[in-house]
């Protein structure tokens, strides 16, 4: 058996249309403000792209790029006057924030509704209590992959390796959320192996390259990859390639299906983060949420 390929680029464009056509339907325009603060080149290339994508889907996007020497009470007083800003519906603070800066004194400043990343105290706590609120977005992208593939997803057992509060926990939650009955695995776990073994749904989102062999997958599970990995290249020495969690080449001969990396689960961040935008501005001005964002 052959895992089939969980395409992320494909179902991701396919949220920004529905974003955009969601977009359409509302009666104005909601607005995202990015917040980036230094050169960090990899941040650069993330805002570059969350501003593209947010225009591209009729929303206006504001940016903020504050030099690396930006003393952190002048972030923390671009976030209150964002907060207070009638136009912006979501607020994104782009991590890292460069060393010496506290990222929890910032993000904290958010105000819940703004929260398109779902990284505040406020949000997690929603998140954990079962009300509703705007859910972290790689997670978030996680499911919608899952539940694309294997439809209802109750009863199924989800194990999540790995526990941080960016992916882990939230993802750990999320899941619950589908019914699922979730393990989370964690570098304390003992008899790794087995425990992934056992799952129907598995989360690889340690940040170790290729550690989940195919021996750790029950055939046909679904693989859900969420590992970015730089690691050197072999056929083209002194360069680079991107590597998941998950030990593609041979999980695919076990698995049922199974998200790739790159073209996996990464391209959803950012549409989940355009989708939170619409779904804050609807919250947040009392327009019914479009239902073609449901999942
Ligand atoms: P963290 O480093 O914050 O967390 C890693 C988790 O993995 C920890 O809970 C840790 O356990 C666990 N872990 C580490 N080593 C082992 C091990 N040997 N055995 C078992 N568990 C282990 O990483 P993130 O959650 O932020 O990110 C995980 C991966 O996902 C990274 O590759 C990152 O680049 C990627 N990522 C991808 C995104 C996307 O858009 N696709 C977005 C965010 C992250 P413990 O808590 O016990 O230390």
């Amino acid at each position: 058996m052959k895992a089939s390929k969980i395409d992320g680029r494909i179902f991701a464009e396919n949220l920004r249309k529905k974003v955009r056509q969601a977009v359409t339907q509302l009666p104005d325009s909601p607005a995202l403000a990015v917040v980036l603060v230094g050169e960090d080149p990899a941040s650069q290339v993330y805002v570059a792209s969350k501003v593209k994508f947010t225009e591209e889907c009729g929303m206006n996007s504001l940016e903020y790029k504050l030099p690396a020497d930006t003393k952190e009470t002048e972030v923390v007083n671009l976030v209150k006057k964002l907060n207070e800003n009638d136009k912006v519906d979501g607020i994104l603070v782009q991590l890292p924030l460069p060393e010496g800066m506290n990222s929890d004194n910032v993000i904290k400043e958010i105000h819940p509704d703004k929260d398109v990343d779902g990284l505040t105290e406020a949000s997690a706590g929603r998140l954990s209590l079962g009300k509703s609120g705007l859910r972290p977005c790689t997670p978030t992208g996680c499911v919608m992959l899952a539940k694309d593939e294997l439809g209802d997803l109750s009863g199924k057992h989800c194990v999540v390796l790995g526990r941080s509060i960016l992916v882990g926990k939230p993802a750990a939650l999320l899941f619950l959320e589908q019914n699922c009955t979730v393990t989370i695995a964690h570098s304390r776990t003992k008899n790794l192996e087995a425990v992934c073994k056992s799952a129907d749904i598995l989360i690889a989102a340690v940040g170790r390259p290729q550690m989940v062999q195919a021996s750790w997958i029950k055939k046909g599970a679904c693989i859900i990859d969420v590992g970015i990995n730089r690691v050197p290249s072999v056929k083209r020495p002194g360069k680079t390639r991107l590597v998941g969690d998950v030990n593609y080449t041979t999980a695919k001969d076990v698995a049922g299906s199974i998200t790739p990396v790159p073209g996996g689960v990464g391209p959803m961040t950012i549409a989940c983060l355009l989708r939170n935008t619409v779904i804050a501005a609807c919250a947040r001005r009392n327009w019914e949420t479009p239902s073609i964002l449901n999942f």
